[in-house]
Parts: C-alpha cells; sequence; structure tokens
C-alpha cells in the first residue's frame, strides 16, 4: 500500500485571512477552517499536509449532511477545487444555517 492517504493531525490556532477572526484550536480533532466565516485556505492535498501550493481562499457554497455531521462544501477561490470539511463544534451555527438554506447541496445523492 503506498502511503497516499495520510491523515496528519494539526490542531493548531490561526488568525482568519479572509474576516480576521482570532481562530483558537479546536483540542479534539484537526482545525481546518475559521469559526466565523467557514472560509479556509486551500493548503491541503490530504487533510492537514499542509501540501497544497495553491493556497488559495476556499469559500463555503454550501451544507452537505454527512453521516455524522454536517460538512462544509467550499470551493477554492483560485483553482476552482470543490473541498468538504466536517463542521466543528463552535462554527458560527447562523452562518451554516445560511448556506444550508441555499439548499444548492441537498439533491446530490449523499443521503
Ligand atoms: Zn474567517
Ligand atoms: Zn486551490
Amino acid at each position: 500500500m503506498p502511503d497516499s492517504r495520510r491523515f496528519t493531525h494539526i490542531d493548531e490556532g490561526f488568525v482568519c485571512a479572509v474576516c480576521g477572526q482570532d481562530v483558537p484550536p479546536l483540542r479534539y480533532t484537526a482545525r481546518n477552517h475559521c469559526r466565523k466565516c467557514l472560509c479556509s485556505l486551500h493548503v491541503d492535498i490530504n487533510p492537514g499536509d499542509r501540501l497544497n501550493t495553491c493556497g488559495g481562499v476556499l469559500r463555503p457554497v454550501g451544507i452537505e449532511k454527512g453521516k455524522k455531521a454536517l460538512r462544509i462544501v467550499s470551493r477554492c477561490d483560485k483553482c476552482g477545487t470543490t473541498v468538504r470539511n466536517i463542521t466543528a463544534q463552535d462554527d458560527d451555527y447562523d452562518v451554516i444555517l445560511t448556506l444550508s438554506a441555499r439548499g444548492a447541496y441537498e439533491n446530490m445523492g449523499t443521503m
């Protein structure tokens, strides 16, 4: 088996490059997006590896219902890649609701 699905556990706080929110470490899992605007930077190939040189802003475009948790569907400003992130416990729920209300990803057959 090639080591192609590495999940590096990096849980670190950061200042959001999009809205300036000071985002503390999450403690229970790796933080990968801003809790306020739900944006993140396109820096991972596999979650947490920081090996992607794109560096574009991943903007949330919708909410998808995963098996255990809601997932934020984000699209990269720069390269157009779509990325899914599991929501964190302290994510701004109003933002999640607003995205969810758009319903763009409700009927994609992932249920
Ligand atoms: Zn932010
Ligand atoms: Zn990108």
